[in-house]
């Protein structure tokens, strides 16, 4: 089987890091990570790719990586697939880990069916679960037909390749180890080779959290009626320090931007509190956040399907639900998650 790693030890996460902060999925991988290294008696290795990101290690440290891998080249300083992959590879292929974490992001996406490629190994994608097996090291859970059935994915070929959905772990943040140790890998010119340039990178304006990354999201679908009521939500959002959605119907209407969009040809989520306001519940709205912790629907058809799956329904209008919980929890100064 060529290209597969026969002698392979502990668990490597990719560290994903923007504009010199580490994205808060890494940091689930980590903390995640640390726990299932810890029952098997192996190791975290954290990789960090970028440039002046050297400072990053001791926060991966806190949150759960033994070993700390640097890869710092100009390079590197914004993502592009050709060299992150070949870096990372090379990395791989030094220090043969069991199993590769990256967060189920744009990047992670991008990234690790190329990685798994190059490396002649299996891949899991958009996995939410992870746990010690004793006969195959790792178990991972992907949901299959937009949701609808669960499989349980285990590789005994190594390193197994995995993408984590956001929040699907806490980030921990542990004691640092003492004996924790940060390396530098000496990036080869060719790897880093650019055929790419990115000349800018412009951030959403918006100061709410990532839609993927989100703990608490506000969601409104068709019956919001109009693109104005969105600033309701947003309200009701920044009162709790979440994000806000979309179904796909309020997109196709303009009522919203597309990257707002929760579902099948939206994105996934995985909030720990997910409230869908006038939302019916179809199965590919649910498909995109049926792994949220918390369902709240505010729906005025009590028939609706997505007081099936929720946690909490109310049957009510949400022009009066809302700004009347947005009041309510103003006034208790709700606690941010
Ligand atoms: C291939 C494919 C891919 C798709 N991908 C996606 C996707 O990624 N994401 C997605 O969301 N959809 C997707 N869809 C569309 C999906 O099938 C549904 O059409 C869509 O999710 C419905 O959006 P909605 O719930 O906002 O609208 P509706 O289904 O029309 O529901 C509106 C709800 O609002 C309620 N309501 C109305 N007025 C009020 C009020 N004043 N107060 C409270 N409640 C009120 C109604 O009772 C109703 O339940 C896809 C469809 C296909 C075929």
């Amino acid at each position: 089987m060529k290209g597969v790693l026969i002698l392979s030890k502990g668990i490597m996460v990719f560290v994903e890091q923007s504009q010199g902060n580490i994205r808060k999925t890494s940091l689930e991988l980590l903390s995640q990570a640390s726990v299932i290294a810890g029952q098997a008696g192996e190791a975290v290795t954290a990789v960090i790719l970028g440039q002046n990101i050297e400072n990053l290690a001791d926060e991966a440290i806190q949150y759960g990586a033994d070993k700390v891998i640097v890869a710092d080249a100009p390079q590197l300083e914004k993502y592009t697939i050709g060299p992150y992959t070949r870096v990372l590879k090379s990395i791989i292929r030094q220090e043969e880990p069991q199993a590769v974490l990256l967060g189920n992001t744009a990047t992670g996406r991008e990234l690790a069916p190329r990685l798994a490629q190059r490396l002649g190994v299996g891949q899991a994608s958009d996995c939410t679960g992870l746990e010690y097996a004793a006969d195959t090291f790792l178990r991972f859970k992907r949901p299959v037909y937009a949701g609808k059935a669960l499989v349980y994915v285990s590789s005994k070929v190594r390193p197994v390749v995995a993408t984590i959905r956001p929040n699907t772990f806490q980030a921990v943040a542990r004691v640092p180890q003492q004996q924790a140790v940060v390396v530098k890998y000496p990036v080869e010119s060719e790897a880093a080779e650019l055929s790419v340039i990115i000349r800018e990178v412009v951030l959403a304006g918006s100061k709410r959290p990532e839609l993927t990354e989100a703990n608490i999201i506000i969601a409104g679908g068709r019956g919001l009626k109009g693109p104005e009521h969105f600033a309701m939500l947003g309200e009701f959002a920044d009162t709790v320090g979440g994000a806000v959605a979309a179904s796909r119907v309020a997109v196709d209407a303009g009522w919203v931007e597309h990257e707002y969009q929760v579902g099948q040809t939206g994105k996934t989520v995985s909030p720990t509190l997910y409230i869908a306001c006038g939302i019916s519940g179809a199965i590919q709205h649910l498909a995109g956040m049926g792994s949220a912790r918390c369902v709240v629907a505010i729906n005025n058809d009590p028939e609706a399907n997505i007081f099936k799956i929720a946690d909490y329904g109310i049957v009510g209008d949400v022009f009066e639900v809302v700004p009347m919980l947005t009041q309510q929890l103003r006034k208790t100064a709700y606690p941010q998650v």
